[in-house]
């Protein structure tokens, strides 16, 4: 449901002068001594669980998730048995690890019945040890079938509701391929929002040719609702879509990276003078407590458990970090849940400076950014270079990026992994000492 990144880079000569010169800088310094063997301890106490539903009425021609046109009606009893079968098998292995965070993702979940998701939420307490106020969310669509379940799910155990709006206008969700329309969009918030406490939802901008007028439009009525959270993406054309088809036959062109770098600060600009914080590169939120809990799990490199097809995790046991991925078809994943055949689920073993890397690309993502002692001397001299143009800037001992420095994050991450790669041998990413960076990356953002 949710889609669309960020397609904001260097794209003009100063800026990319600017990155020449800070690059030669970091090829100036010479390497010594203890400090650079700070490291990433990555020893996350949270645990999540992410349960994806593959299906959806139809596939949206942006989206490269995997998700799958429903072409008869849902599998739910198979689904459900393959479900808790999965979750007492994990459950198994992670012991009495706290869960803190379950998100029910597709795909469109809210097309299952709140029965079934009941049933699942039972089948997790069962299993797993729930923290008090463990934030549970499931993805719906506002089409008025799956509205009309919105008392129930909250009724089942769901504390929170992501609804995938998209857009607030006809031309625009005709555009993406949506199946609803304004006004369903309009009634669904409505009416979640007299049921839960606690709702975001997703707007997808930077469409072909949106004028800033028509993105301004955008924002404000998004703002009319009360919602504590947002997520704003940007339309990026993903391989294997329809979009990607047509954007290859020259059908479709998506705006530039310097119009998207506008378009990103007209955005952040419009929620800011409403109270929203932009905490993560895409994710508004009006207070702390209105962040999105789970996808924190995934930024700050926390540990999660990924069940259902095609669902990625990834899990800490006996010191190792693992990544793990379930079986993609749907099909194939169900016959081998009720099979008990263990190819269900790939895992492999992360190096220290897979995680590190990974680490870092997500905590770059946050307002609050990633420690300084993770980051080697030459790193921190690209950040005191970085910091000196506006790029970034450092709070007690942790650095984070400037607006100007989201702007350019791939950029900003990729230089800052290869500043840590000149001294590779020596960077200290064999888990000793960085405090902990609790928290996060994700199945599906
Ligand atoms: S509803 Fe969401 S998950 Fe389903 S096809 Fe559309 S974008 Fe993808």
């Amino acid at each position: 449901m949710r889609q669309v990144l960020h397609a904001i880079g260097i794209n003009n000569p100063s800026e990319k002068a600017a990155y020449k010169e800070i690059r030669s800088a970091a090829g100036r310094l010479t390497v010594s001594s203890e400090e650079e063997s700070k490291t990433n301890s990555l020893a996350p106490e949270d645990l999540s669980l992410y349960i994806h539903f593959p299906y959806c009425e139809r596939k949206c021609p942006y989206c490269d998730f995997n998700s799958h046109a429903l072409r008869t009606k849902i599998p739910e009893q198979e689904y459900l048995a393959a479900i808790l079968w999965r979750l007492q098998r994990q459950a198994e292995r992670v012991e009495n690890r706290v869960l803190r965070s379950v998100f029910f993702g597709g795909g469109t979940p809210s097309l299952l019945s709140p029965r079934a998701v009941g049933i699942i939420i039972d089948g997790i307490g069962k299993y797993f040890s729930l923290a008090e106020d463990c934030e549970i969310t499931l993805e719906a669509n506002p089409s008025s079938a799956e509205r009309r379940g919105f008392r129930d799910l909250k009724t089942s155990g769901v504390n929170r509701l992501s609804i995938g709006v998209q857009s607030f206008d006809d031309a625009n969700l005709r555009f993406l391929g949506r199946v609803h329309n304004a006004t369903q969009a309009r009634v669904a918030l409505e009416q979640a929002m007299r049921i839960f406490a606690r709702i975001s939802f997703d707007l997808i901008v930077a469409l072909p040719g949106q004028k800033n007028d028509e993105l301004c439009e955008e924002i404000t009525r998004a703002l009319e609702y009360e919602s504590e959270h947002l997520c704003v993406y940007q339309l990026t054309i993903e391989k294997a879509t329809e979009f990607y088809r047509q954007a290859t036959r020259g059908l479709l062109q998506i705006p530039t990276p310097r119009r998207a770098a506008e378009i990103y600060l007209l955005v952040e600009q419009q929620l800011r003078a409403k109270g929203f914080a932009n905490y993560e590169i895409s994710s508004y939120a009006r207070s702390q407590e209105a962040q999105a809990r789970h996808n924190l799990v995934y930024w700050r490199y926390g540990d999660f458990i990924g069940v259902g097809p095609g669902a990625h995790g990834r899990i800490t046991l006996a010191g190792k970090t693992f990544t793990t991925l379930e079986t993609r078809k749907p099909e194939r994943w169900l016959a081998q849940a009720q099979s008990e055949d263990e190819q269900i689920q790939k895992q492999k073993e992360l190096s220290a400076q897979e995680k590190f890397e990974e680490s870092v690309m997500m905590g770059l993502r946050l307002a609050e950014g990633l420690p300084i002692q993770i980051f080697n001397r030459h790193a921190r001299e690209l950040i005191d270079d970085m910091r000196a143009i506006g790029y970034c800037e450092k709070k007690s001992s942790r650095v984070c990026l400037t607006i100007e420095g989201r702007l350019r994050l791939d950029t900003i991450a990729a230089e800052l992994l290869v500043a840590c790669e000149k001294t590779r041998e020596k960077i200290p990413i064999k888990g000793e000492s960085m405090q902990s960076m609790q928290g996060a990356k994700t199945n599906k953002v």
